[in-house]
């Protein structure tokens, strides 16, 4: 049966966990794999969801089947927290997903079932996966301009030129915030500009929110998401809980559909249901539980914005000191840009050449493209971590 299968290529990423892994150097920098870090490397579990854990462990007294959509009241808080409480409920479904992964492909399934030949723009460059989950779901690929790797920010007019030769109907995916892998991010007049574009055009916007409250805060990074919404007659979204929630491993993640009216909505709504009967029936309970437990509790939901803030204060931090080093080991402003990027991620903008000469010379870790994770940053090296940069420039 398996005798002409070719092993499936290697997850680079997680490939170069394993190298740093194996590497014996103690000054050794992982600035790879996407989890966000506190000081200390680790990546803890945020104290209000160990709280709704245990509340959750003591008041469940089952763990019969919840249904397709999995948990209604976090389906709603969900909502909420992506369109902001002065959005139109009526208009907006919710179904909970397996992570802002299952999400997308749930979101994709539906578009399938909405248009066999749906063709989705994405962003130059993109979230590796965002293609492939797009591909599995049988939609059409086209790609707009995005990052202009020598200033470091968004190539805006070239990606409004891409977008006004998409036909009718098509999809433009859009990070809702911190851009991943480049951290560049459209401001707030840009976003005006694509809703107008989009409106215009008789385009569906596609919004992937995986790192809400990782930008500018909570409500600021959903700006351009409910900028969108205000104008346009549909969109639909995906949303992740597992960078501003941590909590990676149980898989938690919203598909959600705005659509003309309500009855719409919910047609929308059943055929998402039904796409997701066919590949996992439902989603994981647990974190979907204790994230919705965590934003119905006015006291916990503090506690967690207080601990997401400190978490975003903490990478912008890094960023400003990293900016530094690299202007002062460099004698110059090429990497000013890591300071006004926002989320997880920037990328340098080094070749993989160089890439490749940084984690072999100084054990300094990052992704081929030369993507790095901010809260990787080390706090008391920053100037060693630019020299080295430094020294593999030409
Ligand atoms: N979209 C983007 C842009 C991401 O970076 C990620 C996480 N790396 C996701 C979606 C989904 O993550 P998950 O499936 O782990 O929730």
């Amino acid at each position: 049966m398996f005798e002409d299968l070719q092993p499936a290529p290697a997850d680079k990423i997680l490939a170069l966990i394993g190298l740093y892994r194996a590497d014996p150097r103690t000054n050794k920098v992982d600035l790879g794999v996407g989890v966000y870090k506190d000081r200390d490397g680790k990546t803890p579990v945020m104290r209000a969801v160990r709280e709704a854990e245990k509340r959750l462990l003591n008041s469940q007294d089952t763990k019969t089947y919840l249904g397709l959509a999995g948990d209604a009241g976090f389906n709603a808080v969900m909502a909420k927290l992506a369109f902001g409480p002065g959005a139109d409920m009526t208009r907006i479904r919710a179904a909970q997903a397996p992570g802002g992964s299952g999400a997308l492909r749930l979101v994709a399934e539906l578009l399938k079932r909405t248009r066999a030949d749906a063709t989705v723009w994405l962003s130059d460059p993109t979230w590796p996966n965002h293609m492939p989950v797009m591909r599995a779901a049988g939609l059409q690929i086209r790609e707009y301009p995005y990052f202009d790797a020598a200033s470091g920010f968004v190539r805006f007019d070239d990606m409004l030129a891409a977008l006004l030769t998409a036909e009718r109907g098509d999809v433009v995916l859009l990070h809702g915030c911190c851009h991943n892998p480049t951290g560049a991010n459209l401001d707030a007049a840009q976003w005006q500009a694509v809703t107008d574009l989009v409106v215009e055009r008789g385009l569906l916007p596609f919004v992937d929110i995986a790192y809400q409250g990782f930008g500018d805060g909570l409500e600021a990074d959903a700006l351009g998401l409910r900028l969108l919404a205000a104008k346009v007659p549909e969109m639909v979204v995906a949303s992740s809980c597992s960078k501003n929630f941590a909590v990676y491993r149980d898989r938690v993640g919203a598909a959600m559909v705005l659509a003309r009216d309500s009855a719409q909505a919910d047609v929308a709504m059943s055929q998402m249901l039904s796409a997701a009967r066919a590949m996992y029936s439902m989603p994981p309970d647990h974190g979907a539980a204790a994230v919705r437990i965590v934003l119905e509790d006015a006291s916990l939901r503090a506690d967690w914005e207080a601990e997401l803030e400190e978490m975003r204060l903490r990478m912008l931090r890094l960023r400003v000191q990293f900016a530094e080093a690299l202007r002062r080991q460099s004698n110059s402003d090429r990497f000013d840009f890591v300071a006004s990027h926002r989320g997880m991620f920037s990328r340098l903008g080094l070749t993989e050449g160089q890439v490749e000469r940084l984690r072999a010379e100084h054990g300094v870790y990052m992704v081929g493209d030369s993507r790095i994770n901010v809260a990787g940053l080390p706090e008391d090296g920053m100037d060693d971590l630019a020299k080295a940069i430094v020294s593999v420039l030409d």
